[in-house]
C-alpha cells in the first residue's frame, strides 16, 4: 500500500491565515509593523534568493523585511557592529542571519552578540540554553516546522522510537531536543554512525536531514514508519530532490513528507512566525 503524503501546504496556509491576523493586531499596538531583518555576508546567490523568499513572504503577511547586507570580505568586527545595531534597534523586532558564514567568520560571534529576544532562528547561546532547560524559546526555524507538520497531521510521539539522520546545530540536534520535550526515544545518527540501516529500521517516526540524495532507501525504512525528508539537493538536470528515495519508500512507509512540497513549505513562514512571537513579547516587555 502506497504511503500517505504529508503535504506542507495545508500547514502553510492555516498559518498564514493566523500570522496575518496577528500582524495587523500588532501593528495596531505598536503603530508599526513587526520587522525582521534579515542579515547577509557576501553575494551568494542562494542565501539572496532565501532572502528574497522572506521579504516576499513578509509583505503578504503584513511583516516589514529589511536586508542588510555585509560585503563578502567583512571583518569580525563589522559582523559585531552590525549585530549590536539591530539588537539596539528599537523598530526590529527580529534578526535572521543567513548561515553559513564565509569562512574567516565564526558562527559563534552571532551566537553570543545577538539579542536572544530577537534571535528568530534560536541560534543564539541563551536560546539553545533555553531549548536544552525546556524553557520557552525562539527555536530554530526548520525543527520547528517539522514539529507543526508532525502535530498538523498528528503523528504521536509520546515514547515513539523517533530517529534522526542528521546532528547539524540548526536541524538534528534542535530537532532531538523539541521531540525530547515530547516525550519521544530519540537517536541520532550522523556521518560516524556505524550501521544506519540498522537504526533507520526501528524507527517508527524517522527524519532525515543530511543533504544526500538516496541515503535512504525502502529496506531501511521500518513498514509504516512516518518519514521526513528535511533535505533538499539540486540534482544536474536541476530537479530538486530529499535525502528519502521517495518513489521507493512511500511504498513501505506509512505517510511521508514529498520534496519539494513539505518541510521545506514551512520554513519561511517559521521564521516570520517566530519574528512575531519575538514582537508581541518585546512589546509586553514596553507595557
Ligand atoms: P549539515 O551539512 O550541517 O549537516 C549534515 C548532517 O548529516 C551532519 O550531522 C552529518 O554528520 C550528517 N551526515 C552526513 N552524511 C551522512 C551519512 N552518510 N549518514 C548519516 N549522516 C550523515 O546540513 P544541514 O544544514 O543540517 O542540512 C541538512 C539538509 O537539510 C540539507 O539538504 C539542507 O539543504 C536541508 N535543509 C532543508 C531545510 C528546509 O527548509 N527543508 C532547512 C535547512 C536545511
Amino acid at each position: 500500500m502506497s504511503a500517505r503524503i504529508l503535504e506542507g501546504r495545508p500547514i502553510a496556509e492555516a498559518l498564514r491565515t493566523r500570522l496575518k491576523r496577528q500582524a495587523i493586531g500588532f501593528q495596531r499596538r505598536a503603530g508599526r509593523p513587526a520587522t525582521i531583518a534579515v542579515l547577509h555576508v557576501g553575494t551568494d546567490d542562494a542565501s539572496l534568493v532565501y532572502a528574497r523568499a522572506i521579504e516576499r513572504t513578509a509583505l503578504q503577511l503584513g511583516l516589514e523585511s529589511r536586508a542588510v547586507e555585509l560585503p563578502a570580505q567583512a571583518q569580525e568586527s563589522d559582523l559585531v557592529r552590525a549585530l549590536v545595531r539591530l539588537s539596539d534597534d528599537r523598530g526590529v523586532d527580529g534578526i535572521l542571519v543567513q548561515l553559513p558564514l564565509p569562512r574567516h567568520l565564526s558562527q559563534r560571534t552571532i551566537a553570543e552578540m545577538m539579542d536572544p529576544r530577537k534571535d528568530v532562528d534560536g541560534i543564539s547561546v541563551t536560546s539553545v540554553g533555553n531549548l536544552f532547560l525546556r524553557q520557552q524559546s525562539l527555536v530554530p526555524s526548520t525543527p520547528a516546522a517539522v514539529v507543526s507538520l508532525l502535530d498538523h497531521y498528528r503523528v504521536p510521539l509520546s515514547g515513539k522510537r523517533v530517529v534522526i539522520v542528521g546532528a547539524s546545530n540548526v536541524v538534528g540536534k534542535p530537532l532531538a531536543f523539541l521531540l525530547l520535550q515530547r516525550d519521544a526515544t530519540v537517536t541520532v545518527c550522523h556521518i560516524a554512525t556505524r550501521d544506519l540501516a540498522m537504526w533507520t529500521q526501528q524507527a517508527e517516526v524517522l527524519v532525515v536531514a543530511v543533504g544526500k540524495p538516496h541515503l535512504i532507501h525502502a529496506d531501511m525504512v521500518r513498514p509504516g514508519a512516518t518519514v521526513i525528508d528535511v533535505g533538499i539537493n539540486t540534482l544536474p538536470d536541476r530537479s530538486i530532490v530529499g535525502d528519502v528515495d521517495f518513489e521507493t519508500v512511500r511504498e513501505v512507509a506509512g505517510a511521508i513528507t514529498p520534496v519539494p512540497g513539505g518541510i521545506g513549505q514551512l520554513t519561511n513562514i517559521m521564521v516570520l512566525r517566530q519574528t512575531l512571537l519575538a514582537a508581541l513579547l518585546q512589546l509586553r516587555e514596553l507595557v
